[in-house]
């Protein structure tokens, strides 16, 4: 198959298929699902893949799933068949955000306190496209090997791309591929960076306790919420004179709660909130620096603190070769012109639990509206795409499957050909 006959392809796919896949974004969008509660998006992709002659199978806790694209010699996707050529997977999230849609759209979340404000919409739209597409291949004998089309729950909890492993559903997959929506790059381009692209994230919460009492006079008890005060503001001071500010070490609180009356002092109240990091390094040890830090400063102030301290995933390292197959992908469907270099964002993914044992890359997809003011960030109650991106999303997600399936084609005949050589 030519680089143009697939760039055509495509082009005829998205003529048929681009409304059909805009208005599944849009249902996914109105009815979104936080993480392990994706039932209804389950269901919608699996329904419509089984239309298209796909076998997918849900996952054992009940959300997300998976199907195979392409010839498995026995049995059904994602069991014991053996396939008939490399496997390679794409992968999708499922999951949305607990916090309001405050956008004024059509399809503007139907559900209390949950929105799809990561663009995690788009990526299932992305994947069932390209999964379509690839399905036509298939059945037509283009497809040299099987995609794993992969949905997984639960990416914000985080923890969904561990099930996926745990159920042994990329045992055998040569290479992953995925993309997230990039509101800070135009529709139409596509970011791609070989090395860590996500930063680490873990989770922090400082409790603290102390005598309480009236607020009258406060030099009778902890005075806690002062002490809370200090403790929110000079942790992420101190921090940063603490570590080698390359390593992008950052503490930002989410949440602080303490007292329940303007004239009482309470006894405890907490703080929490994320730890970032872009280093490995300093990801190890933030936990023990943190507990010296915030220990410290309850001490100088008289109130003892507990710290709970949440490892959340690695940063995403992307390799190479797969990243030069995706790069290569993108330049023959959508041209070089759409391709840049994608800065590392202190923002995490669980995509990085796949990369530790599997090659792949993840790419950000630009999903900014030209024109000024069409600029929000993810995970804010506002965050819309411009819909362009789910046939960009599709055209790369496709090409790139093939191109990987190709890739490792080559490399099994090289393989053989060394064994038969020898
Ligand atoms: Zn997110
Ligand atoms: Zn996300």
């Amino acid at each position: 198959m030519t680089g143009f006959d697939l760039r055509e392809e495509l082009a005829k796919f998205l003529a048929a298929r681009e409304a059909e896949l805009i208005a599944f974004r849009r249902d996914l969008h109105a009815h979104p699902e936080t993480g392990y509660r994706e039932y209804r998006t389950t269901g919608r992709v699996l329904e419509r893949l089984a239309a298209a002659g796909l076998r997918p199978l849900t996952l054992p806790k009940g959300t997300g799933l998976v199907a195979d694209v392409g010839e498995v010699a026995d049995g059904a996707a994602g069991t014991a068949g053996a396939p008939s050529g490399p496997v390679v997977a794409l992968r999708a999230d499922l999951d949305a955000l607990p916090m309001p849609d405050e956008k004024d759209v059509p399809y503007r979340s139907t559900v209390p306190n949950a929105c799809h404000a990561c663009g995690h919409d788009v990526h299932t739209t992305v994947l069932l496209g390209a999964g379509l597409f690839l399905a036509e291949r298939a059945a037509a004998g283009g497809l040299p090997g099987v995609v794993r089309l992969v949905f997984q729950p639960a990416e914000e909890v985080p923890g969904g791309a561990l099930d996926v492993m745990a159920a042994g559903r990329i045992a055998n997959v040569e290479r992953i591929f995925a993309l997230h929506c990039d509101p800070s790059l135009d529709v139409g381009k596509v970011g791609t960076r070989v090395g860590p692209i996500t930063g680490a994230c873990d989770k922090i919460k400082v409790r603290v306790s102390g005598l309480g009492g009236h607020t009258a006079r406060p030099h009778l008890t902890a005075d806690l919420v002062y002490a809370l005060g200090k403790i929110v503001t000079e942790l992420p001071a101190a921090l940063s004179r603490r570590v080698d500010p390359r390593s992008s070490l950052s503490l930002v609180w989410g949440e602080v709660s303490a007292g329940l009356t303007p004239n009482a002092i309470p006894e405890e109240g907490f703080a929490s909130g994320t730890v970032r990091c872009l280093d490995e390094q300093a990801w190890y040890g933030a936990p023990g620096l943190l507990e010296d830090l915030v220990s410290s400063v309850a001490s100088a102030y008289g109130v003892i603190a507990e710290i709970e301290y949440t490892r959340g995933v690695p940063p995403a390292v992307n390799e190479p070769s797969s990243t030069a197959i995706l790069e290569t992908a993108a330049a023959q469907v959508l041209g070089p012109e759409a391709l840049s270099v994608a800065p590392q964002s202190l923002g995490a993914e669980d995509f990085a639990w796949y990369l530790e044992s599997v090659r792949g890359t993840l790419a950000r997809l630009g999903t900014r509206p030209p024109g000024p003011g069409g600029h929000c960030d993810l995970h804010q109650a506002t965050f819309d795409v411009d819909e362009r991106a789910i046939g960009v999303g599709v055209r790369l997600m496709a090409a790139t499957a093939l191109a990987a399936l190709r890739a490792g084609q080559a490399s099994a005949s090289g393989r053989l050909a060394d064994v038969t050589s020898a």
